[in-house]
């Protein structure tokens, strides 16, 4: 939100000593976006761009690039989209799991990271910053700008949106904190209840029956789709509003460094991959189940690309983008058909990246090509072998491309390298600078992650992660059916 044009232009018109080069010209560099979309997978992308069916993703694609990113295991999203806001690895940041090891077992939190994060990095520099929704960010850290945390994950928002909970808000939900006045009216009309459930009901079709009152009533056969609904449903809410709080932040003031994320094509991904490709599983999948959900992962994706087209709307013409998926999806659990997760990514299928902007080469998707890896599946390590688009880069290259961008050195720490290969010739991207050593001296000593409202995270474990497939017991049995299913 503070931008400090004056120091940085006087500070132009300072000689240049030590012998080192001049001072970039950062007030001059376009504003970067930074649009984090979990789990977008090229496999359901191509088919729905040749379509005309993400007319925002291609035109992006079509004056930028888009290609693969390699990622890396475990897939996690609080592990992978802190590496992506560090450049560095899970050991370095310290976040290594949804929560810390037990006894404690606590949902990490930005507080417990051991490295500074892109927006500290930004903000150190003297430029702006806006984050909205970005994993592991609550508490909201004071910056150079403007932090909509995300506590633990998107689905807090089942917490959240308990009525009381939204009264209040959270604590340290926003930087600065009395920003939380002008988010609280976007969260409650984010609640399940609220009319987000219009728009929702609108794209995604309803799912018949009703809920069994008792567990002697006969079971709905609608009803295992219907409990993925109901948390599909949270992630949609979460999504549209953090949008909304996005683009209520850029109407006041866009930043040098914007950034966004949204989950809903991952959770898309594991919830409705059975009736996407109902061959690829080894059970009978009902063909009226089929009929209704089989257009769900589709429908997420283009409701991705209407978010997009509303970020490109409210930036300035000169933004630059970078749209990045901390993995790709598959098919996956293909014996198991009570499991929760039909789509996964433990094996870390590569995920999405598209960059344009001034600067950046026309290059369109990159051809598809054999990307082979080796990858652990419970016990196992087992080679990996899948199509995609060509690798422009990995999720450790994203925060030293940013910094790139913004005109500041990345670290020799950090363990990616700016993607100098996405200028056209006669571009630089900024003015690429000899790394620093690292940013970690000197950053606030890491502390253990924090509870934001007695009781949160009980609920948070019990009704979320539990349902997603993220408990320690699905977690072990996925990966029984992966070494059983060798799929
Ligand atoms: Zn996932």
């Amino acid at each position: 939100m503070q931008r400090i044009p004056a120091i940085l232009a006087l500070s132009l018109l300072l000689p240049a000593c030590g012998g080192g080069e001049a001072e970039p010209e950062t007030a001059q560099l376009p504003p970067v976006f930074v649009i984090g979309m979990d789990g977008l997978e090229w496999d359901v992308m191509l088919p729905l761009l040749k379509e005309g069916r993400l007319p925002h993703f291609q035109a992006m694609i079509e004056r930028g690039v888009g290609g693969g990113l390699e990622t890396f295991q475990p897939t996690f999203s609080p592990v992978v989209w802190t590496t992506i806001a560090t450049g560095a690895t899970p050991q370095q940041h310290g976040v290594l799991n949804f929560s810390e090891p037990k006894p404690n077992g606590l949902p990490y939190t930005s507080n417990a990271r051991k490295v500074p994060a892109v927006w500290n990095i930004v903000s150190e520099a003297e430029r702006s910053v806006l984050s909205v929704g970005w994993w592991v960010s609550w508490p909201a850290e004071p910056v150079n700008g403007r932090i909509v945390a995300s506590y633990a994950a998107q689905a807090q928002g089942q917490v959240f949106w308990k009525a009381g909970v939204w009264e209040e808000g959270l604590p340290e939900l926003t930087y600065p904190e009395d920003l939380i006045y002008d988010v609280l009216p976007l969260l409650e009309k984010g609640a399940p209840t609220g009319p987000l459930r219009t728009g929702y009901d609108a794209l995604f079709e309803v799912i018949p029956g009703e809920a069994r009152l008792s567990p002697q009533d006969p079971v709905d056969p609608w009803e295992f789709p219907r409990v993925r609904d109901s948390f599909f449903r949270i992630g949609y809410h979460g999504d549209a509003t953090h949008l909304a709080i996005f683009e209520q932040e850029l109407a006041k003031d866009v930043a040098d460094l914007n950034m966004v994320y949204f989950g809903l094509p991952d959770v898309a991904g594991h919830f409705w991959w059975r009736y996407y490709q109902p061959d690829e599983f080894e059970y009978a999948i009902p063909q009226e189940h089929v009929d209704l959900l089989q257009k769900r992962i589709d429908a997420a994706y283009e409701a991705a690309d209407s978010w997009l087209g509303r970020i490109v709307e409210a930036a300035p013409e000169n933004a630059r983008f970078l749209i990045v998926s901390d993995h790709g999806m598959h098919a996956a659990n293909r014996r198991n058909p009570q499991h929760p997760q039909s789509g996964a990514h433990e094996d870390a299928p590569p995920g999405v990246l598209i960059a344009a902007g001034p600067g950046i080469a026309a290059r369109g998707i990159l051809p598809e090509v054999e990307w082979r890896y080796s990858a652990q599946f419970g016990r196992q390590r087992r080679e990996v072998v899948l199509q995609a688009p060509e690798r422009i880069g990995s999720v450790f290259d994203v925060t030293p491309t940013i910094l790139q961008w913004m005109g500041i050195p990345h670290a020799a720490d950090m363990n990616g390298e700016p993607l100098v290969g996405l200028a056209t010739g006669e571009a630089t991207l900024a003015t690429a600078q000899p790394p620093v050593g690292t940013y970690a001296t000197g950053f606030r000593p890491a502390t253990a992650p924090r509870v934001p409202k007695d009781g949160l995270n009980e609920d948070f474990e019990r009704s979320f992660l539990d349902q997603l497939g993220y408990s320690e017991a699905a977690e072990e049995q996925a990966a029984r059916d992966q070494e059983e299913g060798g799929d």
